[in-house]
């Protein structure tokens, strides 16, 4: 049971409305409470290196525990299919300004639940707005949204294969960007194009020459897992050259952009027609995804719900409305700028201690070490850091020998230890602690004898002497200080 809710003056707001909650909670399923409870107690305790990860403001998560919850709103603003919208039309439009004047984009749509979603409100933008030019004057329709099923069948005819040229997984693409496990893979055909062998950089050139080979419809730019800096420009370039839509997904990066760290040819607003984002990586705020659109395609991208989205999240985009205020304060610009300075040290610390890191080093958020050089699989060496207290996640590398599952790398980001405050010296060690433990793992055997890909020998005292020292390096930085649940 948390203890007796004090009077307001002598606690800091969130404390009191933490527990207050806590309290209510409990009295209908303890058992909830107690996982909110162990969550906070474990992510305090933990150095979380998970580069997708962050932790939103007390204002952010206050912001969805209420009634705006309760509230059905699907369509877009002014255009309801429920009566009774007002206020959710306040708080989309609210969101959807903030994330306009953030970015300096012309249209933004904030319903999407998450990427995946804003991705696929894309594509179907997309491949809607294609269809709209000749083919419809040919139908004699105005807009793709009179069409009979007649006209439908015959657009898909039409239209033969749709081609979507995305990243390819080992250098870092999505799911999302035309693979199998997602809708995207089998909506289109799908080409992938990949990073220079030696470099691990980005390669414009083979890229251009795929695009004039491939004739794509769509070409996707955004990743989850490079390390390095993408040029729009040259992006949008190539898309105009072959008479494709650029869109980027900036899931990864949209806190840099928002930030300002990213400017230029390196933000993608002024040169994709569309862009697509998370809300909660590196911009840090709820769970959820956004679009941000040329004019030309907003209708299609208001159609999201309930084309291809459920009922909207109301209590979600006035969290994101939050957030997106949080993010045009001049400490966001600031925080940017040490998310990316801290992978810069944590980069440089590995690297002097003889990590090897995919393109050797990185301009972002986040690095991809190359485990091969230790004899481990990422899967044992995610495993072997973990039980040293240090949260990181298995990925790809570009043409890994042991594929998606088991790969050879590890991925490592600072968006959310910078939000605890941790600076250079403690990436420095933090670096130490990698490098150690990456020393001291070595890979196991099956039963059968043979090199296994999952099992690892790591000297327990050794992990558990890791894991004291990273649990004693985040102490210092206590999480949501404000939050003192008794
Ligand atoms: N796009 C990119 C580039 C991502 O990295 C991710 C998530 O990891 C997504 C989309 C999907 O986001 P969500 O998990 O919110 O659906």
């Amino acid at each position: 049971m948390e203890a007796e809710l004090p009077s307001l003056p002598s606690l800091p707001a969130e404390s009191v409305a933490a527990r207050a909650a806590l309290q209510v909670v409990r009295s209908i399923e303890p058992r909830i409470a107690d996982a909110i409870v162990g969550e906070l107690t474990d992510q305090r305790a933990s150095l979380k290196l998970i580069a997708s990860e962050n932790y939103a403001s007390p204002a952010v998560l206050l912001t969805m525990g209420n009634w705006l919850n309760d509230k059905y709103a699907e369509g877009t603003i002014g255009r309801r299919f429920y009566a009774g919208c007002r206020n959710v039309d306040a708080v989309e439009t609210i969101a959807a300004e903030h994330a306009r004047e953030l970015f300096g984009a012309s249209h933004a749509y904030v319903q999407p639940h998450s990427g995946i979603d804003a991705n696929l409100v894309a594509y179907w933008a997309i491949l809607a707005h294609r269809v709209e030019a000749p083919t419809l004057r040919r139908l004699e329709a105005k807009t793709v949204n009179n069409l009979s099923d007649a006209d439908w069948a015959q657009l898909r005819q039409d239209l033969g294969n749709q081609r979507m040229l995305g990243m390819s997984l080992d250098a870092g693409g999505h799911l999302t960007h035309g693979f199998r496990p997602n809708i995207s893979g089998k909506m289109f055909e799908q080409r992938s194009y990949g990073v220079d062998p030696v470099t691990g950089l980005l390669d414009y050139d083979a890229l251009l020459a795929t695009a004039r080979e491939f004739r794509p419809l769509v070409i996707v730019a955004g990743y989850s897992a490079y390390p390095r800096l993408v040029d729009f420009r040259r992006m949008r370039e190539i898309a105009d050259e072959v008479g494709a839509t650029l869109m980027v997904d900036m899931a990864h990066f949209a806190g840099l952009v928002a930030g300002k760290v990213l400017t230029g040819d390196l933000d993608p607003v002024p040169h994709a027609h569309i862009v697509t984002t998370t809300t909660h990586k590196s911009l840090r705020g709820p769970r959820g995804g956004m679009v941000l659109s040329q004019p030309e395609l907003a209708d299609q991208v208001n159609r999201g719900c309930p084309m291809v989205l459920g009922g909207p999240l109301p209590h979600v985009m006035a969290a994101k409305a939050v957030a997106l205020a949080e993010a045009r304060q001049p400490a966001f610009a600031d925080y940017a700028r040490r998310v990316v300075d801290n992978a810069g040290a944590l980069a440089e610390g590995l690297l002097r201690r003889g990590v090897r890191l995919v393109t050797g080093g990185t301009d972002n958020h986040l690095a991809l070490i190359d485990v091969a050089p230790d004899g481990l699989t990422g899967r044992q060496a995610e495993s072997a850091l973990l039980d040293s207290g240090i949260v990181t996640n298995r990925n790809a590398i570009p043409a890994d020998p042991n594929g998606a599952w088991f790969t050879s790398g590890v991925r490592i980001g600072t968006p959310a230890l910078t939000t605890r405050g941790l600076g250079a010296a403690e990436m420095d060690e933090i670096a130490d602690m990698i490098a150690g433990v990456l020393a001291a793992t070595s890979s196991g055997t099956t039963p059968e004898g043979s090199p296994s890909r999952v099992r690892y020998v790591l000297d327990p005292s050794f992990a558990a002497k890791t894991a004291a020292r990273a649990t004693e390096l985040v102490a210092g930085f206590p999480l949501y200080p404000s939050i003192d649940l008794g």
